[in-house]
């Protein structure tokens, strides 16, 4: 069986590890604190707090922000759930609005119609690695500053829906030779398992607030406190000389990030851009050469005007099919024991999600590309002749499905 993206786990990284389980240190600690650091020095935004999920992250901010009942944040219908998710979890309306038939991506007129006094926060999802509009999407938050009504703190401070982007697919990915982390106020990348640049679970808030409107040093702080159950010394911190008092200054979460995950990441980050993204670039690349004749199929896009993609997902579409034909395609590539998968099942067809109202309907491009999505296999150890199979697979998946 061709699986579909484990991750690569080889004695750089086991070594890397051991060395941090030996270290004494497990928890947060200097592991945590450099990768942020090299996080930081490779995005070029502000700074970067690393947690144990991008999830984690994304709910962080919105609460940050003060986003709570009573509140709209627009994201797109086309994502994985945990973009909406958050937003349920603060009280907010989550306002899906539909993407682009071309990249996959969130449609700027679809935010710009969806806007109202009462919108918060902007989700941008960068779907398989291909950045956003964010000129355009940036630009929306400033246009529409009069409609904005504050009603915390920092919405005051912004004076502007905040852009909080989804960028768990995105890491290493740029517009303009600009990384993402540095495209809008905050992105979140994920570290999961199955994502491009892996800490096992992990995540990472890459702050990137104007400044000297914003402190973004000081938020890193207070985010600091509010991601370790609102305390204000850290268990490093903790381990100095006579310095064991603290104190609890807000009910914070508990979601930061263990030093043995930012080893995994360290050994990761090392060699994503010279390795990991030359690999995958090389194996979408190969996918699309053998792909490009063939009628039936839309290939993704990977670069485009100064936007580049990371190559996270090769998300390929067949023409002019319905859901219960891709899904036989897909059947029919499982039984030649490739492993396959959909991105995404779009969210407001959820069953919780339909259940609040939500009809999948109602974004008929979101539809369209799901309907019609197969992603194959993209992982580091995939081989030549292994990319080979899976195009076979896929060929004579079609020709049984669509004889
Ligand atoms: C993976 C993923 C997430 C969640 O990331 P975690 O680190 O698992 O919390 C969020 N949004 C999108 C689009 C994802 O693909």
């Amino acid at each position: 069986m061709i699986p579909f993206s484990p991750p690569r786990i080889d004695d750089t990284i086991c070594n890397e590890v051991i060395l941090a389980l030996k270290s004494g240190w497990i928890t947060t600690g200097p592991r945590t604190k450099l990768f942020e650091k090299k996080i930081t020095a490779y995005c070029g935004n502000k700074t970067t707090l690393c947690l144990n999920s991008a999830t984690a992250g994304l709910e962080i901010m919105l609460r940050w922000f003060g986003v709570t009942e009573g509140d709209e944040v627009i994201l797109p219908a086309y994502t994985y759930s945990a973009t909406a998710n958050v937003i349920i979890h603060c009280g907010a309306v989550p306002v899906f609005v539909d993407v682009n038939a071309k990249n996959f991506n969130i449609d700027p007129k679809a935010i710009e119609a969806a806007i109202t006094p009462k919108t918060k926060v902007i989700m941008p999802v960068d779907f398989a690695g291909f950045p956003c509009d964010f000129e355009a999407i940036n630009a929306l938050a400033v246009k529409y500053k009069h409609l904005f009504r504050a009603t915390s703190e920092r919405q005051d401070q912004l004076g502007r829906i905040l852009v909080l982007s989804d960028a768990a697919h995105s890491f290493g990915a740029s517009v303009n030779e600009k990384k993402t982390g540095s495209l809008c106020d905050v992105s979140v990348f994920s570290f999961h398992a199955v994502k491009n640049l892996t800490t096992a679970e992990g995540g990472a808030v890459a702050l990137n607030f104007e400044e000297p409107l914003f402190d973004n040093a000081a938020i890193y702080s207070e985010l600091c406190i509010k991601t370790l159950h609102g305390q204000n010394k850290d268990a490093l911190a903790k381990t100095q000389k006579g310095n064991w008092r603290y104190d609890i200054v807000e009910a914070g979460y508990k979601c930061n990030m263990t030093d043995l995950s930012a080893a995994i990441g360290l050994v990761e980050l090392e060699r994503y851009d010279s390795d990991t993204l030359v690999k995958r670039q090389y194996i979408c690349n190969r996918y699309s050469e053998l792909l490009k004749t063939d009628v039936r199929l839309q290939l993704p896009i990977f670069h485009e005007q100064g936007i580049q993609s990371c190559y996270h997902l090769y998300p390929l579409r067949v023409n002019n099919i319905t859901e219960a034909q891709r899904d036989a395609i897909m059947q029919e590539i499982f039984n030649q024991d490739v492993s396959v998968n959909v991105h995404f099942i779009p969210v407001p067809g959820m069953s919780f999600y339909k259940r609040l109202g939500y009809d999948v309907m109602n974004y008929p491009i979101t539809y369209t590309n799901y309907s019609r999505e197969i992603s194959l296999p993209v992982f580091y150890d995939l081989t030549d002749e292994q990319i080979e199979y899976v195009v076979n697979a896929v060929k004579i998946a079609l020709d049984k499905v669509l004889c």
